[in-house]
C-alpha cells in the first residue's frame, strides 16, 4: 500500500492527523513497516492469517507508547484508583495519583491480554496477520468500591478520535438484521515489533455512527454487556459476522482464520453464507482454527434459537441451526460447538486445560490440542530486569530476541554476585511500587504478597480471609506481612460481587492490626498495575479451584521477574510443578470427573494456605534480616528457577507453535 492510498482511506485526515502522520513517521514511529504490512495482507502469495478477538489488551501506557504531536488529551487520561485498607489514616487523607495514559479500552481481563501479548508477538516475529476485534466506545465499565456495597460499576468515557494510533477508515461494511441495516464502521490501531521493524494491523467495527438507529449505535458501547441475551448475541456477530465482511472489505488475502475464543464462531456461518456454490463449504471451513479459553461452563454461549430468529435473516437462522445444534433435538445454538465440528484445528491453552477440554467434548477429543499461553516478554519486564539481564549478557546473549536464552540463567544459579544482583534487581521494583503508593507507608524489607485478577467465584478471591486470625497469628509470631488485593467483577456476576463485598469487610475488621498485617485492595485493576504488581511483590498468590484455571497468565508475568508463586495446582502452574518456582497447595484434580465450580473447597484449601505461608514466611525472614540479605537461602534460587520458566511461558515460544501447528 502506497502512503497515499493510505491516508485517503483515513476519515478527516486533513484536520485531525495531518501533524501525527506523515511520509515518513506514524504518531512517532517509522511508517514504512506500516505500509509494508498493509501490502503484505493483500498480496497472494503471502499466507496470511486473520485473527479475531472480542478483546485486546494492547497496554500502551506501559509498552511501545506512540508518540503524538501533542500532549494525550485529559478524555484519553485515566486516574482513578482509590485504595481501601485496613491503614484507615491513610484512606480517608490519600488518592493514588498517577498521571497516566487510559489503555486503549478495548480489554476486560486475561483473555484480552493474552490476544494483545499474542498479537505483539506475532509482530515481533514478522507474521504476516491482521487482527479483528471491536471499538467498545465505553469500554469495559470503571470500578468504584463503596465501602458496604461493594463494587459499584460505572460507565467509562473515552475519545477514540484523538486516542494515539487509533484512525478511523472511511470504510463501512453492512450487516443484515431483521431490524434493518446494520452499519458498522472500521477502525484501525497499529501494533508495532519491539525494534519498529513489523506492524500488525488491527483492525476495529464500531456501530456508533449517524446512520444507525439508536439500539444499533449502542451495540459496541461496553464490552461483554449481558443485562439481555440480545447484547450478547449482536455483540458475537458484530465479531464475526463483521469480521469476515471487514477482511473482504479491505481485500485481505486470508489463508487461516484464527477464531480466538468462541465469541467470533459467526464467522464460520458469514463465511457458509457468502459462498454460492455451498458444497465449497467442505474445504473453505479448513481455512478455519480456533483456541479454547475456558473449562467453566458460563464461558461457552449458548443462545435460544427463538432469540437468534429475532434478530438475523432467514439464510443465516438456518444456517446456525445446521452448525450450531448440539442434537436434532436442541433449541440452543451453541458457539462452541460451531467451532469444534467445523474447524481444521482447536487447541486449549495449557495442558492440563487440553485433557479437561477432551473430557468435556469426548466427541472431538482427538481434534482437541493444546499449546500452553504465554506472556510478551517485552511488555512485562521491568527495567531493572533488562537491566539485569545485560550486565549479564556473555550468559543471555541476545534474549530480547530469543527468549528462551533467559533459561541460561542457570550458569549463574551458583555465583554470589549474580544472586546479590537478582535480590537487588527485585528490591528497585518493590521500592517503586511503594512509591506509588507511600501513604500507606509498606516496607520493603516486608514480605509481601498479591492477589489479583478476575473477581469471580472459582478464582477464590476471599481465601485467605477464610482463617485470617491464623494469618493473624502468623503474622505476630513469625513476621510480618503486607498483602495486596485487585480485581473487578463482571457487573453481572453476583458472587464476584460477595467476594468484593468480603474482602472489603474483612479488610476494614484487621484496622486495628495494621502494624503486622497491612491488606490494602487497589480499584480499577488493569495493564498499567497488571505490570507494576506482577514486577515488584514478592510472592503472587493464585488460588484458584482446580481445574478451572484454563491456564492463567499473570503468574507468568511475576516469574519473568522473578517474582515467586504460591498457587494451587492448576493451568500453567501444572508444567511448572516440579520446577520449584514457590509452593504449590491444596486440593489437586485427577481422573475423568470435571466436578463442580461451586464445590469451593474453603475450609481444607485455606488450611493448606495457612500452612504454605507460613512456610514461606519463616524462609523469608530466614533471608530477609531486616534488610541484611543471605543470598545463599533457598528463596533465591526460587527466583532463579522463576526467570528459567519464564524462558517457556512467554508468547513468542507460543506463537511459534501457533505458526507450526495451526497456520501451516
Ligand atoms: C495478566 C492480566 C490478567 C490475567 O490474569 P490471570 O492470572 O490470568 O487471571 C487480567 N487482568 C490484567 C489487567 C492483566 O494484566
Amino acid at each position: 500500500m502506497t502512503y497515499e492510498q493510505f491516508i485517503g482511506n483515513i476519515e478527516n485526515f486533513d484536520a485531525n492527523y495531518s501533524k501525527d502522520i506523515t511520509p515518513t513517521h506514524y504518531f512517532g514511529f517509522p511508517i514504512a513497516p506500516l505500509l509494508e504490512a498493509e501490502h503484505r495482507l493483500m498480496a497472494p502469495k503471502e499466507k496470511s492469517v486473520a485473527y479475531f478477538s472480542m478483546e485486546y489488551g494492547l497496554a500502551p501506557s506501559i509498552y511501545n507508547s506512540f508518540n503524538p504531536g501533542k500532549p494525550v488529551s485529559e478524555k484519553n487520561k485515566f486516574y482513578n484508583h482509590e485504595v481501601f485498607s485496613n491503614y484507615w489514616l491513610s484512606d480517608y487523607v490519600f488518592k493514588i495519583n498517577i498521571d497516566k495514559m487510559l489503555d486503549i479500552p478495548i480489554y476486560s481481563g486475561g483473555l484480552g491480554v493474552l490476544a494483545g501479548d499474542t498479537v505483539k508477538s506475532i509482530s515481533d516475529l514478522g507474521i504476516s496477520v491482521c487482527a479483528l476485534g471491536i471499538l467498545w466506545n465505553k469500554g469495559y465499565f470503571k470500578q468504584n468500591f463503596w465501602y458496604k456495597h461493594g463494587q459499584v460499576p460505572e460507565e467509562l468515557y473515552w475519545d477514540p478520535h484523538t486516542y494515539p494510533g487509533l484512525v478511523p477508515l472511511k470504510n463501512r461494511v453492512v450487516m443484515k438484521t431483521k431490524e434493518g441495516d446494520l452499519t458498522l464502521r472500521l477502525w484501525k490501531y497499529y501494533v508495532y515489533s519491539y525494534d519498529k521493524k513489523h506492524v500488525v494491523p488491527l483492525v476495529l467495527l464500531d456501530s456508533n455512527l449517524p446512520e444507525n438507529n439508536e439500539h444499533f449505535k449502542c451495540l459496541t458501547d461496553q464490552l461483554y454487556r449481558s443485562d439481555a441475551v440480545s447484547w450478547r448475541i449482536f455483540q458475537r456477530s458484530i465479531l464475526g459476522i463483521g469480521g469476515m465482511k471487514a477482511v473482504e472489505n479491505l481485500k485481505l488475502n486470508v489463508n487461516t482464520y484464527h477464531l480466538n475464543e468462541g465469541h467470533a464462531a459467526f464467522a464460520l456461518v458469514e463465511k457458509y453464507i457468502s459462498l454460492k456454490d455451498k458444497t465449497k463449504f467442505e474445504v473453505e471451513k479448513k481455512k478455519f482454527v480456533y483456541t479454547c479459553h475456558t473449562p467453566v461452563a458460563a464461558g461457552h454461549d449458548r443462545f435460544g434459537i427463538h432469540d437468534i430468529e429475532n434478530i438475523f435473516p432467514d439464510d443465516y437462522v438456518d444456517a446456525m441451526k445446521k452448525f450450531g445444534k448440539e442434537t436434532a433435538a436442541s433449541d440452543n445454538v451453541n458457539l462452541t460447538h460451531i467451532c469444534l465440528d467445523n474447524c481444521r484445528h482447536t487447541n486449549a491453552v495449557a495442558q492440563k486445560h487440553g485433557e479437561i477440554m477432551r473430557l468435556q467434548f469426548p466427541e472431538f477429543a482427538k481434534d482437541i490440542d493444546a499449546i500452553t499461553n504465554g506472556i510478551h516478554l517485552h511488555t512485562w519486564l521491568s527495567a531493572s530486569f533488562a537491566d539485569l539481564f545485560d550486565k549479564y549478557s556473555k550468559t543471555f546473549g541476545d534474549w530480547r530476541r530469543n527468549n528462551e536464552n533467559l533459561a541460561n540463567v542457570m550458569q549463574l544459579a551458583s555465583d554470589p554476585a549474580f544472586r546479590k544482583d537478582l535480590f537487588d534487581a527485585h528490591q528497585v521494583n518493590k521500592r517503586s511500587f511503594f512509591n506509588v503508593i507511600k501513604p500507606w507507608k509498606l516496607e520493603e524489607d516486608v514480605l509481601t504478597l498479591c492477589w489479583a485478577r478476575r473477581i469471580t467465584g472459582y478464582k477464590r478471591p476471599s481465601l485467605l480471609f477464610h482463617r485470617i486470625e491464623e494469618v493473624l497469628d502468623l503474622a505476630y509470631k513469625v513476621g510480618p506481612l503486607q498483602i495486596i488485593f485487585a480485581g473487578k467483577s463482571h457487573p453481572n456476576d453476583n458472587i464476584g460481587a460477595a467476594h468484593i463485598q468480603d474482602i472489603l469487610t474483612h479488610i476494614d475488621r484487621l484496622n486495628e492490626h495494621y502494624k503486622v498485617i497491612k491488606v490494602l485492595i487497589l480499584e480499577n485493576y488493569d495493564t498499567y498495575f497488571g505490570k507494576l504488581l506482577t514486577n515488584s511483590v514478592d510472592v503472587w498468590l493464585n488460588n484458584p479451584l482446580p481445574p478451572f484455571e484454563a491456564s492463567g497468565t499473570s503468574g507468568m508475568k511475576a516469574i519473568l521477574n522473578g517474582v515467586v508463586q504460591m498457587s494451587t495446582l492448576d493451568g500453567w502452574v501444572v508444567e511448572a510443578e516440579k520446577d520449584n518456582v514457590g509452593w504449590i497447595f491444596g486440593y489437586e484434580h485427577h481422573g475423568n470427573e470435571i466436578g463442580s465450580e461451586s464445590d469451593l473447597r474453603l475450609d481444607a484449601d485455606s488450611a493448606a494456605l495457612v500452612k504454605t505461608l507460613k512456610e514461606a514466611t519463616t524462609m523469608y525472614y530466614q533471608m530477609n534480616k531486616g534488610g541484611t540479605i543471605d543470598i545463599h537461602n533457598p528463596w533465591i534460587d526460587k527466583m532463579i528457577n522463576c526467570i528459567r520458566r519464564a524462558a517457556f511461558f512467554n508468547t513468542q515460544r507460543m506463537v511459534e507453535e501457533y505458526r507450526k501447528k495451526m497456520w501451516s
